[in-house]
């Protein structure tokens, strides 16, 4: 028996400076801690994050999750095996009693869990990914580096949030020297089309240009390739987040100075995969039209991604697979709130043909469970922001020292299309 001894809740802050939760757990053997991130363009159906909604901090407190760790969930799960992930998960799911987690908050739920794997781990003398993942892990993810940030992650007028940039090389270190030698040569390439206040950076560590529209974020991309020398080894990829730029009560999204239809936003996402090396899209339609999601997978030959329209929800993604809704599942922890759940939402895409990319928030901690989760899951793809900014490096800078300690066995994922 590796029991939990005790568990202790925080208030810590995120990389946009709003209040999160940290949780410690506390064995004889070993101990864990974990925080959790949190999102701006979040899907309506992810499990609910707790705010106390009082003065402090605008209404961001976490006061009430921390409490809810430390005086329900806490004596609840003391005494438990600490490597019971599954036992212990449905247990506070129990707990919390409802769909979204709104009595005790998804937030404080993924903590703990969260929090109860890296303690089993550490009990083990394991590497997370390895714990998780077993013996066979050994597969590092391509980035999906986000270098240009619009929608809610930053203060231009692009639509389309997150412009990145796919570099695909034999080890996950040379993926990692390609995109610091692009982003750098991507601030040149703004600053002398822009100015230098085009290298502003949004909320994912990505630039923020004043520019109208994706062509020009893509344009930019392009030459910062070519500048760096690297065409045809760097491919890019989009997450669209349309829910943001949808005009829900009469039907049309705004995007790049004009109203579209859905098959007119199709035509447009068609366009610019010829010009560009487009090789995946997430969230091209908004979150409830499961029939355009479809007919896009069906006529584009790339990868789509459902983010928000899935939540990492498997009864949605089940859902989405009927109808052939995407063809790749974005896997966010928070919006789901147990490790347990996440590993089920990874497993059912991948034994469905979908592909998985593992991925963070726009606000983040320094926690890098997410690194090893790539590993573990054997997904392939990671998306964690610009190399650039603490809370990204430290996934990637981890995902560096697993390459290391894999050495020779390491093999680098990818699954486009
Ligand atoms: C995303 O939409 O994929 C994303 C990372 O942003 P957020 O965390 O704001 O949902
Ligand atoms: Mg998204």
């Amino acid at each position: 028996m590796i029991e939990i001894e005790d568990i202790r809740a925080r208030e810590i802050l995120d990389s946009r400076g709003e209040p999160t939760i940290e949780v410690d757990i506390i064995t004889k053997k070993g101990f864990g801690r974990a925080s959790v991130p949190s999102g701006a363009s979040t899907g309506s159906n992810e499990a609910l994050e707790l705010r106390d909604k009082e003065d402090r901090y605008g209404g961001k407190g976490v006061k009430k999750a921390v409490e809810n760790v430390n005086e329900l969930i806490c004596p609840k799960l003391i005494g438990y095996d600490v490597r019971e992930q599954r036992k212990i998960d449905e247990e506070m799911l129990e707990l919390d009693g409802t769909e979204k987690k709104i009595n005790l908050g998804a937030n404080a739920i993924l903590a703990v869990s969260l929090g109860v794997a890296r303690a089993a781990a550490n009990s083990l003398s394991m590497p997370l990914y390895r714990y998780l993942g077993g013996s066979n892990a050994r597969i590092l993810p391509v980035p999906m580096m986000n270098v240009i940030n619009g929608g809610m992650h930053a203060g231009n007028n692009l639509a389309i949030q997150e412009h990145m940039i796919v570099p695909v090389a034999k080890r996950f270190s040379d993926a990692i020297q390609i995109a610091s030698e692009v982003y750098h040569s991507l601030k040149k390439v703004l600053t002398n089309k822009y100015g230098k206040s085009a290298t502003n950076i949004g909320d994912e560590g990505g630039f923020a240009p004043p520019m109208e529209n994706t062509r020009e974020a893509l344009e930019s991309l392009e030459k910062a390739v070519e500048e760096a020398g690297y065409s045809k080894k760097v491919f890019f990829a989009i997450d669209s987040a349309a829910s943001e730029f949808y005009n829900d009560k009469e039907g049309y999204y705004e995007i790049d100075g004009r109203r579209l239809e859905e098959m007119e936003l199709l035509d447009y996402y068609r366009e610019i995969t010829e010009e560009y090396p487009i090789v995946a899209l997430e969230d091209p339609f908004q979150e409830e039209d499961f029939e355009s999601f479809a007919e896009i997978t069906k006529r584009l030959n790339i990868q789509i991604i459902g983010d928000d329209i899935f939540v990492t929800n498997v009864e949605r993604l089940k859902r989405g697979i009927d109808m052939g809704a995407a063809n790749a599942l974005l896997l966010k922890i928070n919006q789901i709130g147990t490790i347990s759940e996440s590993l089920d939402a990874s497993e059912l895409a991948l034994r469905s043909g979908y592909g998985v990319i593992v991925s963070h928030r726009s606000g983040e901690t320094e926690d890098t469970s997410i690194a090893d989760i790539a590993v573990a899951t054997g997904c392939g793809q990671i998306k964690t922001g610009a190399p650039t900014r603490g809370e990204r490096t430290a996934k990637y800078n981890r995902l560096l020292r697993i390459e290391e300690e894999l050495g020779k066995t390491a093999i680098m994922g990818a699954k486009f299309g």
